[in-house]
């Protein structure tokens, strides 16, 4: 018996109470003001509190439905949704936005869905399943690719002034970490990153996906934070102290391969760590 077998039974009833999980706060609101009141019409003077019926909860990724149950008198609420969906035409049980904002998320960043999982069962938060968050990040990938392919078309004659200050060299340069099933959805934000900074990237597509970041929120806010420390990095990029910096970093580093490996003294040639350079062949012999 392992340690996670140790971990299956409860030491208290109804355990999923004291895990975490993410409700929208004002679907929250409403269902304890509604059914705290509906409660006092079924029974008049119960002195029971209103709990979650965990038996009856219904999972929609990192979303919930809910109802609530006395202890006492047997009142049951009615299911509330504790979150928004996506507006879509199609028919069937919709998305909730938060599931599609965590894949946008997810998308600009080397994350995969199932490390996603892993950080959120270690912070005690209920995982969603593994083909919901696929699901998801299909429908995310999709979209990515069909946002960046209008961007670029808007920006290109831009494009390459915007790479010089990001110091790369050009567009195909642009770094994705590979997660072979999202890969193309993961191109295609890195390079809508690259020309939008993260946070305008992250409004746009999660405006086309209808799973909107809330205006003037404290998240709007953030991410506005985050806009300004890029810019201010990729200000710093430009500066010269900041190449000069990168220059003898390289040269260091260079320096300390070469004294591993080549018995004589060699010294690093600009170009040389470039891919596809074939004038490096005489120094690696
Ligand atoms: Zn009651």
């Amino acid at each position: 018996m392992t340690l996670v077998d140790t971990y299956l039974k409860a030491n208290v009833s109804s355990a999923d109470q004291f895990t975490y999980k993410i409700f929208q706060q004002n679907a929250l609101q409403y269902m304890i003001n509604t059914e705290m009141k509906n409660h006092m019409l079924y029974k008049q003077d119960c002195k029971g509190d209103l709990k979650f019926d965990t038996e009856a909860q219904v999972k929609w990724g990192l979303a919930w439905q809910e109802r609530f149950q006395c202890n006492i008198c047997g009142f049951k609420s009615a299911f509330h949704k504790l979150y928004e969906e996506v507006e879509s035409l199609k028919r069937g049980r919709r998305a909730a936005t938060v599931n599609i904002g965590a894949q946008v998320g997810l998308i600009h960043t080397p994350i995969s869905n199932k490390n996603f999982s892993e950080i959120l069962n270690a912070a005690n938060i209920i995982s969603p399943s593994s083909s919901g968050l696929q699901k998801c990040a299909n429908k995310v990938s999709k979209v990515v690719e069909k946002v960046n392919k209008d961007d670029m078309e808007n920006i290109r004659k831009n494009l390459a002034n915007d790479n010089k200050t990001l110091g790369l060299s050009n567009e195909k340069l642009v770094r994705v970490e590979s997660d072979a099933r999202n890969f193309p959805g993961r191109a295609h934000a890195a390079v809508l990153m690259v020309n939008n900074k993260y946070s305008n990237s992250v409004i746009k597509l999660s405006v086309q996906l209808g799973a909107a970041i809330t205006p003037g929120s404290l998240v709007a806010k953030q991410l506005k934070q985050r806009h300004k420390i890029d810019i201010r990095n990729a200000q710093r990029k430009r500066l010269i102290s900041s190449k000069l910096r990168r220059a003898n970093s390289r040269r260091r580093k260079y320096k300390l391969h070469a004294s591993i490996h080549y018995p004589l003294s060699v010294y690093y040639k600009k170009g040389l760590a470039d891919s596809g350079n074939e004038d490096c062949d005489n120094i690696c012999d």
